[in-house]
């Protein structure tokens, strides 16, 4: 009997400490994380894999491979756990996204809603001074853009074939590998490319609410202003996947989001050749490029590599000339 009390006791005090910790995360989740101890919460939470949330903070995020299709289609994307930021799993694009997200849903954060992302293109024409899916096509000029990274597999190829071919270009960058690769992305910045805002962990912000949205971009400028000296100017939202609310707090935050108009499915790990053609076929004045230069540590980006390599000249053979967004569109790297 008096086992049996001691544990009803236990199981008691436990279901008091669960509660109590449900509902810190319920806080966290409606009223952002607005305190230090919020936000370490949140950042343990999210560190950690699922059934382990608090007690393994330095494991990874979740992560999901990028992006819409122009037209708003969103890729299908799984959830993965593991060691370091370099593990973080990014899977495919295309269509509606399929799973959830992983550790966050598994620590207890439920999304806001079940919203859908909404047609870029209709947002573009509402909001034409935040949403930029192309420049002018005035001028023969492409942005090339590179999302997901930095990381030290790719990233560092990018660099050199950019270099050798003297081109900048404009890097998408993760807040959470910023922090775990820093010196890559003070390289980018120093080699004369620019650097924008792709969140922190790469959620579905569509399904989160905006309190997550403002956490997922202030703390992303925060660690790339530690990086690099300066909070872009620039973002772009994981999978494209936007939303009028989104796009309407993006754009009271001071950021220009950017699209894209052309998208070389580089992701899907095929040969150069499919990647070439990919680009060549949608390619046109004031076009932006959709590109990776980090993945999934098990994704073998080298065919986007070799792409490149060879992309570069022969789109300056059709009179085309490289810039970065902020050249494309008038605007600043910084904000
Ligand atoms: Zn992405």
């Amino acid at each position: 009997m008096r086992n049996r009390h001691d544990w009803t006791k236990r199981l008691g005090i436990a279901g008091i400490a669960l509660l109590a910790a449900f509902s810190g995360l319920a806080g966290c989740q409606r009223n952002g994380t607005n305190t230090a101890q919020q936000q370490q919460n949140f950042k343990e939470m999210i560190n950690s894999p699922p059934g382990l949330a608090g007690k393994v903070p330095s494991a990874p995020p979740p992560d999901r491979r990028d992006e819409t299709t122009p037209a708003g289609g969103l890729m299908p994307t799984a959830a993965f756990s593991s060691e370091t930021t370099d593990n973080l799993k990014l899977t495919p694009d295309g269509e509606e996204a399929l799973l959830e997200d992983s550790a966050i849903r598994a620590a207890g954060v439920a999304p806001a809603a079940k919203a859908k992302p909404a047609s870029n293109q209709a947002l573009q024409r509402k909001y034409p001074s935040v949403l930029v899916m192309k420049g002018s096509g005035d001028k023969r000029q492409l942005a090339l853009t590179f999302d997901d990274g930095p990381d030290r597999r790719f990233t560092p190829q990018v660099l050199e074939v950019l270099k050798k071919h003297g081109v900048k270009a404009t890097f998408f960058m993760i807040g959470s590998r910023v922090q775990a690769h820093s010196d890559v992305a003070k390289r980018v910045a120093d080699e004369g490319h620019v650097i924008g805002n792709h969140t922190f962990w790469h959620p579905k912000l569509y399904s989160e609410s905006l309190d997550r949205l403002r956490w997922e971009a202030t703390e992303t400028d925060r660690v790339i202003e530690e990086a690099v000296g300066y909070k872009p100017k620039l973002f772009r939202a994981p999978y494209g996947g936007l939303t009028d609310e989104i796009l309407q707090e993006l754009g009271r935050m001071k950021y220009n989001v950017i699209g894209w108009s052309v998208d070389s499915l580089d992701w899907k790990q095929i040969p150069a050749e499919t990647c070439i053609a990919n680009v060549m076929k949608d390619v046109s004045p004031g076009g932006i490029v959709l590109m990776h230069s980090g993945g999934h540590w098990t994704e073998d980006l080298s065919g986007m590599v070799e792409a490149l390599d060879r992309l570069i000249p022969m789109l300056r053979q059709d009179g085309y000339q490289f810039v970065t967004i902020p050249e494309m569109i008038e605007t600043t790297a910084s904000r």
